[in-house]
């Protein structure tokens, strides 16, 4: 049998093989996304289980990996292209043994087996592919694959030989933080040279790197990217973080440091992943609490645990400084001072941490790159490079303005827009609301993009939380809402209760999964229902006002009623019955309201109610005759 030359290639995917966690990626029309495995998991623990009856990688192999430690290989990542002794030497401590093989180079000893780093890149780059073929229904051969910025030629080559092992022609390596900045778009907008911090905090690897990117000088030619420095420390990540809060918790067990040592597997394991979730509830809370079973005779059954996100950030803190060490001696190394830096790029699951990106934008004092997922920059990244050598970046869109109007939800269901289609970037603009409930101290900030007036007909871009504002009455807090879309067309939007100072942000990229041919429906959609969807807004609107009135008349109504004209009485009931009917029938069906009869009626009760609220006023002043003066 002969090859058939004339077979598709397939497309080419992108691929992150990472120390802790690697995965696919396509970018087409749509731009780029992950490829999810069929259970729709997004990330594939670089795990590899050698079992007698077969391999397990990924999630399950990760679960038993303290149980079935003598089988299992994780972090094969840092003995690639690797000598045995040059790991010794580095004092590298992983939980299997790494012995010299053919030419001295590092390879695994397990239970029964000798196995090679290659192969274990390998099985992890194979189940990629298999999920990336499963995903798009073809074929797939061909891969570009990240490698970090510091591997050198034995280390891309072992790289190159574990993709051909998973049968993937590896077709370009790219460095991890241009991924990343590709990723992000950087470079494609500028005409002018940039410099670019890739800050990377993994699993177990800390880098930080400087690119710098240079417009292309012909049409036909690409970005130049350009890694100037590259610093850090392939001892540090989110295991230590991991560690530091086991501790923590055999600390608060009382657990001292003999009992440790004689602890059984299972209740390591039990422990190291209880750990890596209060790290990561401590990302999104103030304090977390764990209860936790265990069934060991060294520790108690049950155990109470509570940390709060300060305590958890004074931990870590020594480590966040090492990282911000490393920076500095990257910015020495390329020459260079902060005030430099154009842009800085935050990768790596760890930099979802707070305390993480605060330290970060302190030390280049400018706030990073947060808007992609940071453990999935890298993979996206890949896939763009690839969609750059297939040739088909050409109908993405990568336009001077904004291509949609954005915006925010307000009461009812409406669209606030904030920046309209067609600004030209970069722009900003705020707007000031408020709440809408007596005592609200939480809003919720949803972010729209689309023409339509309403946001069921507009496409969400992230939702985010204003918290802990302190009660007020409605309508007394001073919400500022601030939109700012930068060269690059990343959108940060800033929302700040200027009464207490609380705030609260989030960062999105509007331009990811839209193609021209979808601005250009959404646009003409927004035409077609421009007289319905007017409509909608306004009575939307008068909704939430009437449903107001109506509060503040039937209680005031309810305190001053025995002192008022019973015809009076009567006919200011009957008015609010009317708007009452309004109210009800217009959260049945929009299309059936007539708004100038709403609004009629409504203006009639206003109208009306004037002699209401002087009764009011004039009964509260006879109670209090204090608050009137
Ligand atoms: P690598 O590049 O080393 O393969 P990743 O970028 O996938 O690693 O980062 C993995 C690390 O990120 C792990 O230590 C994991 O615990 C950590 N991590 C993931 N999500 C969070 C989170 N929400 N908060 C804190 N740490 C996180
Ligand atoms: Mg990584």
């Amino acid at each position: 049998m002969t090859p058939d030359s004339n077979a598709s290639p397939g497309p080419i995917i992108g691929i992150d093989l990472g120390t802790t966690n690697s995965l696919a990626s396509i970018c087409d029309e749509r731009g780029p996304r992950v490829l999810a495995s069929r259970d729709g998991s997004r990330l594939l623990p670089s795990v590899v289980r050698y079992d007698p009856d077969g391999v397990v990688v990924g999630e399950a192999a990760r679960a038993g990996a303290i149980r079935h430690a003598t089988r299992t290989v994780s972090s094969a990542k840092r003995l690639l292209g690797r000598s045995a002794a040059e790991c010794m030497r580095n004092g590298l401590q992983l939980p299997y043994q790494v012995v010299a093989g053919p030419r001295g180079l590092a390879c695994i000893k397990l239970e029964d087996q000798t196995v090679t780093p290659q192969e274990v890149g390998a099985h992890v780059l194979a189940a990629l592919r298999t999920r990336a073929e499963e995903s798009l229904g073809q074929t797939v051969t061909r891969a570009v694959v990240t490698v970090p910025a510091y591997f050198d030629d034995a280390q891309r080559t072992a790289t190159r030989d574990a993709g051909r092992l998973a049968g993937l022609d590896v077709v370009r390596m790219v460095n991890e933080p241009t991924a990343a900045a590709l990723a992000y778009g950087l470079g494609e907008r500028s005409a002018e040279e940039r410099t670019v911090v890739v800050y990377d905090l993994g699993g177990g690897t800390f880098d930080v790197s400087v690119l710098r990117m240079s417009p292309p000088e012909e049409e036909d030619e690409e970005t130049l990217y350009e890694v100037l420095a590259t610093a850090g420390d392939t001892r540090l990540g989110g295991d230590d973080f991991d560690q530091l809060l086991m501790n923590r918790i055999l600390d608060d067990a009382g657990v001292d440091q003999d009992a440790r040592e004689g602890l059984s597997l299972e209740a390591l394991q039990a422990l190291r992943r209880c750990a890596e979730q209060m790290k990561f509830e401590l990302s999104n809370r103030d304090q977390v609490s764990l209860d936790l079973q265990l069934e060991d005779r060294l520790l108690p059954r049950s155990l109470r645990v509570e940390v709060t996100r300060s305590s958890f950030e004074g931990m870590i803190q020594p480590l966040l400084e090492r990282t911000i060490k490393a920076c500095a001696a990257v910015l020495a190394d390329a020459k260079l001072q902060t005030s430099d830096i154009d842009r800085v790029v935050l990768v790596g699951g760890s930099t979802r941490i707070p305390a993480v990106r605060d330290a970060v934008e302190t030390f280049f004092d400018c706030p990073p790159y947060t808007a992609l997922d940071p453990d999935e920059v890298v993979g996206l990244g890949a896939g763009v490079q690839a969609s750059i050598l297939e040739g088909n970046r050409s109908d993405m869109l990568l336009l001077d303005v904004i291509p949609l109007s954005l915006g925010i939800e307000t009461v009812g269901g409406a669209v606030a827009k904030l920046l309209t289609r067609n600004s030209s970037i970069p722009v900003r603009a705020s707007e000031r609301f408020s709440t809408s409930i007596d005592g609200q101290t939480s809003v919720k900030i949803h972010v729209l993009q689309g023409e339509r007036e309403l946001v069921d007909d507009c496409r969400s871009l992230g939702i985010f939380h204003l918290t802990e504002i302190p009660p007020m009455p409605a309508g007394i807090p001073r919400i500022e809402v601030e939109f700012i879309v930068d060269a690059d067309g990343v959108l940060s939007v800033h929302a700040v209760e200027r009464r207490s100072g609380r705030q609260a942000s989030i960062q999105v990229v509007p331009s990811f999964g839209l193609t021209p041919e979808e601005v250009d429906r959404i646009e003409s959609d927004s035409f077609t229902h421009a007289r319905a969807d007017m409509h909608a807004h306004r009575v939307i609107d008068l909704r939430v006002n009437a449903a107001l009135d109506v509060k503040w008349i039937s209680e005031a109504l309810e305190r001053v009623r025995d002192e008022l004209d019973p015809t009076y009485v009567q006919s200011l009931t009957g008015l609010l019955d009317d708007v009452r009917a309004q109210i009800r029938l217009s959260g049945e069906d929009v299309t059936r309201i007539d708004a100038d009869a709403f609004h009629a009626s409504k203006e009639l009760l206003d109208k009306e109610s004037i002699r209401l609220h002087e009764a009011a006023i004039a009964a509260s002043l006879r109670e209090d005759p204090g608050s009137g003066s």
